[in-house]
This record gives structure tokens, C-alpha cells and sequence, in this order.
């Protein structure tokens, strides 16, 4: 288990390091494949050693090699975060679940990678971009191929429509309140993780979104009239919901039984 985990760490901060540089160039319209890493400040292009992730910002001491200008925290920062919520899918769904098989880890290591890189660029320019939920989609139509599971495709398909349908209605009637990434993202996250997971996601995006939306207006961060991305949210439920949905879909069946 212990090199498990270290296996998901080592590909999490390695993959975490290209989310940098799809966060840094998507918004710009730059390729994320074909240009070489330069430095914002100073334009010259970074040696190989100095790309390694996490350890290349150590041994800089976070400033870059030729200018010495402090390269932002952010970068090391989401490699982090990359491997730790890559562990966390690791741990638990190999640990406590049964069918720990390879492709699913794989596919939700994935969705995991794309929900950082939108709640970032939706933090920052209040958009999720077209290119990298079109990008998710494909590998959505992949995977389930790959699954070649008759059932399983079902619930992927009824996933793509249960959420996103009633938000497009919604944003139809209510003209312009969710916006159209929003949307797109519930769809493609469907492809995934299927229905019950998504209404499970959607249920924790809501009850999040809404108590730190009352956080935020309280303590005055924002104000009324500010917008609050709600693609966060939605990036967030989706995680907790391929973690802990099926144990919220349970329990909520549980205790509605109960009442009843
Ligand atoms: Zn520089």
C-alpha cells in the first residue's frame, strides 16, 4: 500500500506540474504542448533540471535561475495538491471499495487533474474554457469504451443529461444566472462517475456553494453585487462525490427510510 501511495504522489506532483502550465496558457490561447517553459519575468528558456516538480522549486529557493524574480507559489502549490488528491482517491477507493481497477483509478486521477485546472481558471477569469471540457469529453467517450460494460454506459449517459439538462432549462429561463461552462462540466463529469454519483456531487456543490457563498457576504470578502464562481463548487462536489457519494447515497437512504 505504502508504495502505492507513493507511486500516485511521484505521477500526481508530475502531472501537476503540466496542470501549471494549462492553467498559465489555456486562458491565453497558447499550446501547452508545442512552446517550451520560459520565465514570465525575464522571457529566457528553463533548463530541464530546473523543471522538475516541487524539488526544482527548493533548490531555487523559488526565484528564477537567470533573473532571480520570485517564481509565484502557486506552481509547487498545485503540483501539491495534484499529488495529494490523487493519494486521497488512491486511499480510499483501493482501501474501502470493491473493483479497485486500474482504468478507474485512472479516468478519476484524470477528472480530478481537469476539476483542479477549471477551479483555478474559473477563480481567475470567471470562465471554465470550452478546450479543456471538449478535451474531458473525449476521454469521458474513451473510457467508456474501454469499460465495454453495457450498464455502466447507461449510467454515464443518464449521468451526461441529469444534471446538466434542468441547468440548461435553468439558465434558459432565468437568462444568464449559471453560466454555460457550468453546464458543460456537470455533462462531462456524468461520463465518469453516472447519475447517482452526479445528483450526489450537485447535492454537495449546492450545500457548499451556499454556506460559503453566506461566509463570504457575512465577513464582507464579497460583496452582494460581486460575482462568485460556482464552477468550484462544482469541481469540489464532483471530488468529495467519487470519495464519499456512495457513502452520502447510502446514508440519505438510510435515514429517509427511516423517517418514512
Ligand atoms: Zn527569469
Amino acid at each position: 500500500m505504502t508504495t502505492i501511495i507513493i507511486g500516485f504522489f511521484v505521477i500526481g506532483i508530475i502531472i501537476g506540474s503540466f496542470l501549471n502550465v494549462c492553467i498559465y496558457r489555456i486562458p491565453k490561447k497558447q499550446s501547452v504542448i508545442t512552446t517550451p517553459s520560459h520565465c514570465p519575468a525575464c522571457d529566457k528558456r528553463i533548463a530541464w533540471y530546473d523543471l522538475v516538480p516541487l524539488l526544482s522549486y527548493l533548490i531555487l529557493a523559488g526565484k528564477c535561475r537567470n533573473c532571480k524574480t520570485n517564481i509565484s507559489l502557486r506552481y509547487p502549490l498545485i503540483e501539491l495538491a495534484n499529488a495529494l488528491l490523487y493519494v486521497l482517491i488512491a486511499t480510499v477507493l483501493i482501501g474501502f471499495k470493491p473493483e479497485p481497477i486500474l482504468w478507474r483509478l485512472a479516468a478519476f486521477c484524470f477528472l480530478t487533474s481537469v476539476l483542479l485546472v477549471i477551479t483555478v481558471i474559473d477563480f481567475e477569469t470567471y470562465e471554465i474554457p470550452d478546450k479543456i471540457l471538449l478535451v474531458a469529453f473525449f476521454v469521458g467517450i474513451v473510457y467508456n469504451i474501454v469499460r465495454w460494460d453495457v450498464n455502466f454506459s447507461i449510467n454515464s449517459l443518464i449521468g451526461f443529461f441529469a444534471i446538466s439538462v434542468p441547468l440548461l432549462l435553468i439558465a434558459m429561463l432565468t437568462k444568464g444566472s449559471m453560466g454555460g461552462g457550468d453546464i458543460k462540466l456537470m455533462a462531462v463529469a456524468g461520463l465518469f462517475i453516472g447519475w447517482k454519483l452526479m445528483l450526489a456531487a450537485f447535492f454537495i456543490a449546492i450545500v457548499l456553494g451556499g454556506l460559503i457563498s453566506v461566509g463570504l457576504l457575512w465577513t464582507s470578502i464579497k460583496k452582494r453585487k460581486d460575482p462568485i464562481p460556482f464552477g468550484p463548487f462544482l469541481a469540489l462536489g464532483i471530488y468529495l462525490s467519487i470519495l464519499f457519494g456512495d457513502d452520502l447515497i447510502r446514508w440519505y437512504l438510510i435515514t429517509s427510510h427511516i423517517a418514512v
